[in-house]
Parts: C-alpha cells; structure tokens; sequence
C-alpha cells in the first residue's frame, strides 16, 4: 500500500486556490509572477490588508472553515467600512505542514465566501511556518464617495449594526468551553463566521458622514471615529441593541462588557448628519441586519471625555478597554 504524499507547495497552490479568478476584470490570475487586473476607469482603487494568527485572532484548534471564512470576511468588512464594493483577494498563507484535510475546508470557507461577494482571488504565497494568514482586499469606490472615518460632525446620529459583543461573548463560550445550548451556538456562529457588511456599506455611501468597521470594541473604535472627525462622542447605553443571546449565559454587567468592549464584531459603526436620519432609517427597514442609534457625536471640550457614556441620560463612567495588540509591553 503507497500512503500519499502529503501535497507540495505547488500542488497546493494549484488544487486548492487556482482557477477560482471568474472575473472579467482578472486579465492574468494565479500562476505567474503576479496578477493582472482591469481597474475601471471611473473608480478608485481601495484596498485592504489584515492577517490573523492562530493563537491571537482565533484559538488554536478552531475549524480550518472558520480560519479560511474570518482571513476573508475581515477584509471584506474593511471594504464594506469605505463603501467600496470588492472585487479582488490575495492570500498569503503560512502553515505549519501540508494537511489535505485542512487545507480543503480552509479553502472551502474561504471561496464560499468569495463566490458570494463576487471576489476573485488573483494571488498569493505559500509558505512553511506559524499558522498565520494574511489576504490582502481590493474593490472599488465611485470617486468622492468613500467612507472615511473623519467625516462626521457635531450633532450627527450615530448608529451600529447587529448586536455589538455578541461575538466576543461567543469566543467567552469557547474559550471557557460553557454549555450554551442554542444561545451558546448563536454566539460562538458569531465569532466564527463574521458576516461582512457590504451591502450596508454600499447603502451608506451617499448617506453617512462616517463610518468604520467595529473589530476592537465599541467605545474603543468610536473614540478612533471621534479622533479622525475631530468630535466627541454621547452614547446611550440604554440604546444598544439588547442580545436575545447573551443574557442566556452572562449577567447584565458581562453583557454591557462585551457590548462595549469586547472584539471581532466586524459590524459597522457609522454616523449620518441628522438632517437624513429619517431618510436613512427609511431605508434601514430594507436592511440586513437591523442598525440601531445609539448615540450623537458633539463638540470636542478638552475638560470632557472623548466618548462620555450616558445612562437615563446621566453620565456614567464605564471600566472598558479595547483591544490592542501592544498595550502594557
Ligand atoms: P513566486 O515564486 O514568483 O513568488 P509562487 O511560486 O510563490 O511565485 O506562486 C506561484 C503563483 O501562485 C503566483 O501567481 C502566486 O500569486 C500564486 N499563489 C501562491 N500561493 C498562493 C495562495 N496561497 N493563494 C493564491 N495564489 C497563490
Ligand atoms: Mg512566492
């Protein structure tokens, strides 16, 4: 009996991530020294890049699926952040031995999601080391009307998709392996299978003053929009979106932790002058998922916090940090 051979670098370059370029726009795809493509002329170029490590993005152990759906969906969130609409993928993939096994359902989860946006993956690397996975986004945005972060104003309703910490609840259940039932399933889908919110960027494109995506946690990530717009910040803690999940494992001060602070939501964080607000709510009830107001941006006082956390509409001082990769080193 011949076992078989563990696959080669080129073998796996060919079996799992050639061939999947199906754009029009893709002159030249994997294969050769580097990729080909067809900008259109009216657009801009936006682009992208985020790597995940085992160990520090996920836990060692999580499903190859998951691995190869989160490398790509938090690049796409990054897009859907500018308002751009994706179009291209590089992948540079790190691994510690060729697994056919994991090498399938890695790519799986990656081209599942890429064949439902529309991305085509153009190029990449291969090497033998630390599991650690970089892919590098590309998409397009009409001129004028990217998203940044520094476009929002004093008096500017701020909104956020989905249910915030919903998905760092769902690693607690990984990580402290509780017994969830369907609310644990719903919070671990979370933080493994991050849906990237591109339409709703597309959507919010001629109607948002600023948006980003939330990955560091929300107080955290609307302090970097404040910075960016040069503005403060009120958010009503009474206004986030209430989890039907969350309150099934976690008591009411974990909860607002996780919504506050906790990472990986990879929803978008966005404000509209308030002027629209009712066109854009209008146009919310089309939407998936449900976007919600949690708050208006102000003036910035140098006496007063960035972001001032109100509570019945008194403020309050909330414990929260997000996430960063080098604090206290
Ligand atoms: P070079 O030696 O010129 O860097 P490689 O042998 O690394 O080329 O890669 C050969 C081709 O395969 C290139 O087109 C490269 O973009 C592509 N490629 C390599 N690894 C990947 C990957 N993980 N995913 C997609 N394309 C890849
Ligand atoms: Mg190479």
């Amino acid at each position: 009996m011949t076992v078989p051979l563990p696959p080669g670098e080129f073998e796996i370059i060919s079996r799992y991530f050639a061939g999947h370029s199906a754009r029009g726009d893709v002159v030249l795809g994997v294969g050769d020294d580097a990729a080909l493509l067809q900008v259109p002329a009216d657009r801009r170029l936006v682009a992208a890049m985020d790597t995940i490590v085992e160990g520090v993005h996920f836990p060692a152990g999580t499903a190859a699926r998951f691995i190869g759906h989160r490398a790509l969906a938090v690049n796409l969130s990054d897009l859907a952040a500018m308002g751009a609409e994706p179009a291209w993928a590089l992948l540079s993939l790190s691994l510690p031995e060729s697994d056919p096994d994991w090498l399938q359902a890695f790519s799986s989860g990656f081209h599942d999601l890429a064949r439902r946006y529309n991305v085509a993956l153009v190029g990449g690397d291969t090497v033998k080391g630390p599991l650690v996975i970089t892919v590098q986004v590309m998409g397009f945005i009409e001129a004028d009307h990217a998203l940044t972060r520094g476009g929002a104003r004093p008096g500017d309703f701020i909104y956020v998709s989905g249910i915030p910490g919903e998905a760092a609840a769902g690693l607690a259940v990984i990580q402290r392996q509780l017994q969830g039932g369907k609310a644990g399933e719903i919070l671990q889908h979370r933080f493994n299978s991050p849906e990237p919110r591109v339409a709703l960027g597309r959507a919010l494109r001629t109607l948002a003053s600023a948006a980003m995506d939330v990955s560091d946690g929300l107080l955290g990530d609307l302090g970097k929009l404040c910075d960016a717009s040069g503005c403060a910040a009120q958010l009503e803690l009474d206004r986030l979106p209430a989890s039907p999940s969350m309150p099934a494992l976690f008591d009411a001060a974990a909860v607002e932790r996780f919504a506050l602070s906790g990472g990986d939501d990879y929803e978008l964080l966005f404000t509209v002058p308030a002027e629209r607000a009712s066109e854009f709510e209008a146009l919310c009830g089309n939407l998936e998922p449900a976007c919600t107001r949690i708050g208006r941006m102000t003036q910035r006082d140098a006496g007063q916090p960035v972001v001032q956390c109100l509570r019945g509409g008194r403020p309050v001082t909330v414990e929260t940090s997000g996430y960063d990769h080098f604090a206290g080193a």
